[in-house]
């Protein structure tokens, strides 16, 4: 019997023309975009400028919808819900795809600005799981705004156009590190010690902090700021840079971020020129899954409710019968199998790179804590699509069962009694300020989402 054995082949030996047509063109116009979004703030004007150039209008409550109509809700430009009306009524349930803008970073605190031995610095708290000392001695820009008492929002972005300035944390000359390097990888650098140099020019004149105070009219003169607004800022250092193409056969893109916005945009992407679905399609952006999908904007907001609700109330269904027959994919990386470290995965369990998108039947960490379970039967429903739409697939688990673990959206979707699969991109060095993914991965997690938009 042919399919006696489960035995899946490379990826690249199962692409036909079309696929390999565009794969190329996916991953370019993923890579602008990257290039354009990375942050939660950003990935939400670009995705709305996109958007609105495809026919997107903001949501109203109570406005007249029909099938094939297309709208979005920004969630206080940090969020955003995109919608495709279905022919099928809501009572019928959506196609929901949900993924996070937010990444790894080191945020700026709320009283930044120092001046120690007449170097000026930002003071930083990192934001989700970092290994701190990858964050030393690379290219770091600084993103985010700063809003004042007049009521204007500056949007600060410093660092990424080649005639700008960047930024970067220091590290201790190995001359020097006897002790450091006794120290374990956690401990070497401490989140304190994650400072971001800003200069070392004094202002003219006499008195103290003057090299601090010389940053500090820089600022002004850029955007008529004074110390106290960056106390209500919302700052944060990121790599500086742009997506790359990795490897001699250029089959892998680098990138701050993949973790989450190579899902983001693989379920944004399609939605652009998606004909009238037989469901109604809806795409979450979501901010703050890297620490807990907490607050206002993160996936446990009250926010998606409401927009779903809005939506029912207009073809009168109630919410809740949407929520239970509505499917999620929860779109999140799964850390690719990496042969360097083969001691920490079960291979046969793990996803690897060109293998297609991965899905992931629960998350979790030790017995499969803070996982949401997905059921054989909604498994099958997925992978039937996908196979039947010929789009690559692998399963994935998140390490050796007592090695470790990890959380997405998943379990905030299925707690709203949605039905939900954990399905996205293989990351190689995940968390890391660069990370890896192969192109026909990204390219088959955009097919997938498709495939399961138009599903019937
Ligand atoms: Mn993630
Ligand atoms: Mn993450």
């Amino acid at each position: 019997m042919e399919n006696l054995i489960y035995a899946p082949k490379n990826g690249f030996d199962r692409l036909n023309e079309t696929d390999r047509a565009e794969l190329e063109s996916y991953c370019r116009r993923y890579m602008d975009f990257m290039d354009a979004a990375k942050t939660e703030r950003e990935s939400v004007t670009e995705t709305i400028r996109i958007a609105e150039q495809h026919g997107f209008r903001e949501f109203q409550a109570g406005m007249a919808l029909q099938p094939g109509d297309r709208v979005y809700a920004n969630n206080r430009g940090k969020s955003i819900i995109f919608a495709v009306i279905g022919r099928e009524p809501l009572s019928r349930g959506c196609h929901i795809t949900a993924a996070h803008a937010d990444s790894p970073r080191l945020d700026i605190k709320p009283n930044p600005l120092c001046e120690d031995s007449e170097l000026a610095f930002l003071k930083t708290h990192y934001y989700g799981g970092i290994k701190k000392y990858q964050w030393t001695t690379i290219p770091l820009a600084l993103h985010g705004v700063i809003t004042t008492q007049d009521g204007a929002v500056h949007t600060v972005t410093i660092g990424e156009d080649e005639s700008d300035p960047i930024f970067c944390v220091t590290d201790l000359l190995i001359h020097l590190a006897a002790d450091q390097m006794k120290k374990t990888l956690a401990d070497g650098v401490t989140g304190e010690n994650l400072r971001v140099l800003m200069g070392t020019q004094p202002i003219e004149g006499e008195g103290s902090d003057r090299v601090k105070k010389n940053i500090l009219s820089l600022l002004h003169e850029k955007y008529g700021i004074v110390e106290e607004d960056l106390l209500s800022a919302e700052l944060t250092m990121v790599p500086a840079g742009k997506c790359r193409e990795v490897g001699l056969d250029r089959s892998m893109i680098s990138a701050y971020g993949h973790d989450d916005r190579v899902c983001v945009y693989a379920e944004f992407e399609p939605l652009l020129d998606l004909e009238t679905p037989a469901y109604t399609a809806v795409c979450v952006l979501a901010d703050k899954e890297e620490i807990g999908s907490v607050g206002v904007s993160g996936m446990q907001s009250q926010f998606f409710e409401n927009f779903m609700a809005d939506l029912c109330d207009i073809q009168d269904v109630k919410l809740r019968h949407c929520l239970a027959a509505s499917t999620c994919l929860s779109a999140d990386v799964s850390n690719a199998y990496d042969p360097l470290y083969a001691e920490t995965c079960d291979k046969q369990n793990n996803s690897r790179l060109n293998y297609g998108i991965s899905l992931c039947k629960y998350t979790g960490s030790r017995g499969k804590g803070g996982a949401s379970d997905a059921s054989s039967e909604l498994f099958n429903k997925i992978r039937t699509i996908f196979n039947r739409a010929g789009v690559l697939w692998q399963i994935a688990e998140l390490g050796k069962v007592d090695q470790g673990g990890g959380g997405t959206v998943a379990a905030y979707m299925a707690n709203r009694n949605i039905d939900t699969l954990d399905a996205g991109v293989p990351v190689l060095s995940m968390h890391a300020p660069m990370e890896l993914v192969s192109k026909l991965d990204a390219y088959m997690t955009m097919k997938a989402m498709r495939a399961f938009y138009l599903a019937k």
